[in-house]
Formats: C-alpha cells, sequence, structure tokens
C-alpha cells in the first residue's frame, strides 16, 4: 500500500553567527538534532561571512543525511542590530571587516536557494531556552548569556519583550556611573567589567604587574586569545588575578541582574553564553548570592544555567 508523501518538508536549519565561530544544526522542527557543523568565522567581510554560513549549513546537512531541499528554510541568529523584514544585518560590534549594512537574508537565501529569515543571536537564544531549555516552565524570566559581550532577553507573561527592537541590552546596563569605557561607548556598562574582551584587556593591564597564568595556560592551548576555558582552568589553579576579575565581573553582573529583577519581578535567571556555562553552578551560586543583594524583594527568582549550550543559539534560529 503506498502512503502519501508528506506535502512540505519538517525539518528546519538553524545558523548561529559568532565572532569567532559558525554553529549549524538541522532539526526536525522542534528540539531534536540531527545534524551539526562548526566553522571559524572567517576575516574579509560580509560576503565571505555568507559563503562561509552556506558551507556549515551543507556541512551539517551531510551530516544529518539530509539534501538542502528537505529543508523547511533555514534561520539566521546574528549578532548586532538586525532589520528583520529586510533581513539586513545594519551594526556588527564583533565580526572583522563587517563595517556596513549587508543584506544577509537576501544574499544567502539565493545562495542556498531555500528561505532564509535573520534574527538577532540573543534573542534566539533566549527563545530556544523558552521553549526547549531551562526556560520551560517559566511564565517570565531574563535570559543572560555572559561571553565575548554580555546578552539579554527579557520573556514575560510567557512573552519575549522586544520593545522597540532592541530590549533586553543588560550588557549596557550601567553598573557604575562613569566607570570604564565599553564598546559601545557609553561608561560603566556590564559588559564593560564581564564581558570576555574586556576582561582580557584587564588581564593583559593586570599582568604587566603581577604574576599569572592566564597566558600561558592560553598559549598551550594553543589560542591566540583567553578562551572561558583558559579562565576556568585559571580559577581552578588558584589564581589570582583570574580570581579577582571574574569575581569583579559577577559584582557588575549582579548589580544587572538585581535591577532587571527589581523592575520586571521575573521568576528566574537563566545564565548562558561561553563563560557562564564554563564557569558553571558554583559561580552561579556567587552571581545570585550578590544580585539577590540588589533585589528589592524578599521573593527571590530562581537561578538557572542555560540547558542548550553550544547549539542553543543554533537551535533558536532553527524556530525562526
Ligand atoms: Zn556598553
Amino acid at each position: 500500500m503506498s502512503r502519501p508523501r508528506a506535502a512540505a518538508p519538517r525539518m528546519k536549519g538553524g545558523l548561529d553567527l559568532g565572532g569567532t565561530k559558525i554553529q549549524a544544526v538541522v532539526t526536525d522542527g522542534e528540539a531534536n538534532v540531527l545534524g551539526t557543523a562548526r566553522r571559524e568565522t572567517p576575516h574579509g567581510g560580509p560576503e565571505k561571512v555568507m559563503l562561509e554560513l552556506a558551507e556549515t549549513m551543507r556541512a551539517a546537512l551531510d551530516d544529518a543525511g539530509v539534501e538542502l531541499m528537505g529543508l523547511a528554510g533555514v534561520g539566521v541568529g546574528a549578532p548586532g542590530s538586525i532589520d528583520a523584514d529586510s533581513g539586513t544585518v545594519l551594526q556588527v560590534p564583533n565580526i572583522d571587516g563587517w563595517h556596513a549594512p549587508y543584506p544577509l537574508g537576501p544574499a544567502l537565501q539565493e545562495e542556498l536557494g531555500r528561505p532564509v529569515v535573520i534574527g538577532n543571536d540573543v534573542n534566539v537564544a533566549v527563545e530556544a531556552e523558552r521553549r526547549f531549555g531551562a526556560g520551560r516552565g517559566f511564565d517570565s524570566f531574563l535570559g543572560v548569556f555572559w561571553g565575548t559581550g554580555v546578552g539579554g532577553g527579557i520573556v514575560v507573561d510567557g512573552k519575549h519583550l522586544v520593545g522597540r527592537g532592541s530590549a533586553g541590552e543588560i550588557g549596557h546596563v550601567c553598573s557604575k556611573p562613569g566607570g570604564r569605557r565599553c564598546n559601545c561607548g557609553l561608561e560603566g556598562c556590564v559588559e564593560a567589567y564581564a564581558g570576555r574582551a574586556h576582561l582580557e584587556e584587564r588581564a593583559q593591564e593586570a599582568a604587566k604587574e603581577r604574576k599569572t597564568i592566564l597566558f600561558e595556560l592560553m598559549e598551550k592551548r594553543g589560542r591566540d586569545r583567553l578562551t572561558s576555558g583558559v579562565w576556568l582552568k585559571a580559577l581552578q589553579a588558584g589564581d589570582k588575578v583570574a580570581e579577582e576579575l571574574i569575581q569583579r565581573a559577577v559584582q557588575a553582573l549582579a548589580v544587572g541582574i538585581g535591577s532587571a529583577v527589581t523592575l520586571l519581578d521575573v521568576e528566574a535567571v537563566v545564565i548562558g553564553g561561553g563563560l557562564g556555562e564554563r564557569l558553571g553552578p558554583d559561580w552561579l551560586a556567587r552571581i545570585e548570592t550578590e544580585a539577590n543583594q540588589h533585589i528589592f524583594f524578599d521573593d527571590k527568582p530562581a537561578y538557572r544555567l542555560a540547558e542548550l549550550g553550544d547549539l542553543g543559539g543554533a537551535i533558536g534560529a532553527s524556530l525562526l
């Protein structure tokens, strides 16, 4: 007996575009990942990045054993400001050679021959945690992604709060008036103390006067930057510079989180991102203790680590 063929493909592609890597997934349309691929983000401008995104997607399809035409569509989570309607990435702070708006959606759609939708990388990661990860079961939560920068997203009453398009930028909440200059141009941002890029700058300054194993660890691992893994190793080895800088980062995060929770009264705080996930439960507990000191009411929120890890952004993008 012959069965009717499925009318339309259900599988989806998701791409997470980061400053250092591109992560691709093929999913069954929900949270089940059928194939993955990861590549380095190339230097040299948006068109190169677009072609590498397409290659990474093809590699994930190979991994899944799925044809390109089997995909209903591809979602891309991209950093910076996005015009979702036109699929244009307006501004990208962390990718070399990408200085002007670029129509990433239309260009990638032409390259792949499948529909492409673009969204903000942090928003899609929050959406993935809401539907399939640590945000499940909460009607409202604050997502904080602690990595190269510090991103955030807000779910209130079951809905993603977007404001005029940029709500949730907890990394650029002021944690210290007149404090360190942030990449965004403002002073004293949470990110200026907690973002991995800023932490590395401060570690370099500290290394001129004090002993730290951070940069030895970096070289031993063959890396050219202080990755989340390097920070974790240095902390485990009792490196004083690492301990002080991460503690200062936690303080800044705690001010931002405490203020946001006081304002929004969310049920939970979900911490993800490279540093958030690598540093794990012990540091989550420190963030909780410090952030709770800045929360007005006695009924404190729950604190959870993001559950979807490295693939969260790409899975979230596939939902676009
Ligand atoms: Zn800032």
